[in-house]
Order: C-alpha cells, then sequence, then structure tokens
C-alpha cells in the first residue's frame, strides 16, 4: 500500500479523495490548519489520516540538504516536517510547494503535485547582492561588502 504525506495545500484540495493508501500528516500541519479557517476540511479527513511528530534527526538531514538547494530560508518548520516525515515514512509527499519538490527530489523522495504541475528540473540557487551583486553560493542576509540585501535567483 502505497504511504503518502500531506502539507496544508494538500489537505485543503479535494483532490485527496482520491488517494488511496495510507495516509500521513505531520502534527505541525494540523496545529497549523486547527488555527485557520480550514477546520472543516481537517474534519472531513481525520478519520482517514495518522499523525506523525517526525524525528529530530530526519529534520535535521532535510534541513541540512535545504541549505545545499538553497530552499532552506523559503521552507516553514511545517514544510521541514512534511519533508521529514517523508523520508522516515518512505512515503511519497503531496504537495503543489515547489520549495518541498525541490528538496525532495534531491533527496531521492517522490512527489506528486495537487493541482499544479511538478516541477520537471532541479533548481540550485544562488544568491546575488541587490547593491553590488557579489554572487553567494549560500544565503547570507546582508551583503558582507556593502551592507544591501541578498536575493536568492536560479543558477
Ligand atoms: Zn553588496
Amino acid at each position: 500500500m502505497s504511504v503518502y504525506i500531506l502539507d496544508t495545500g494538500a489537505i485543503i484540495s479535494r483532490n485527496i479523495n482520491l488517494l488511496s493508501g495510507n495516509i500521513w500528516v505531520p502534527e505541525s500541519v494540523i496545529g497549523e490548519i486547527r488555527k485557520g479557517k480550514l477546520k472543516r476540511n481537517m474534519d472531513q479527513i481525520s478519520e482517514y489520516i495518522s499523525i506523525i511528530s517526525p524525528s529530530e534527526n530526519y529534520r535535521k538531514l532535510v534541513s541540512e540538504t535545504a541549505e545545499e538547494t538553497g530552499d532552506i530560508k523559503v521552507l516553514s518548520e511545517t514544510d521541514i516536517d512534511v519533508l521529514s516525515a517523508a523520508l522516515e515514512l518512505s512515503g511519497v509527499i503531496v504537495s503543489d510547494d515547489y520549495a518541498i519538490q525541490n528538496v525532495a527530489g534531491k533527496m531521492g523522495i517522490g512527489y506528486i503535485g495537487v493541482e499544479k504541475e511538478t516541477i520537471k528540473n532541479q533548481i540550485e540557487w544562488q544568491f546575488r547582492c541587490t547593491g553590488c551583486r557579489k554572487i553567494y553560493p549560500k544565503f547570507v542576509p546582508v551583503c558582507e561588502i556593502c551592507g544591501h540585501s541578498v536575493k536568492r535567483f536560479p543558477k
């Protein structure tokens, strides 16, 4: 039986009714949904899902990879949990989030989109100062040369 891990976007979508398998949701995602107006979506699916709190060592592996790909600063804590849960359960991620998909691809984790098409190629990010245009291989918030902010862009 297939194992799926859903992110918040996947839970909001109705298409997940089409999934048949073992469906898991990180505890932090459940928390995010309970805070919002999406409680009804949660009530509808709560009988089909299992809840996981990913282990710290998987979260560490995911964070390290996201730092390599340059996605770390756009991934939320719940995004990291989705990736970590997929790694821990050897499951497939259901998400339209390109940063999640990018890190998943890099780690050999399978993913499917919910409503959008999934990304075709891995994106490697670079960082460039908005002032002097110095290139940084890793994210730094402020340029060490001129003090302007640093933005990411695909290599
Ligand atoms: Zn600069």
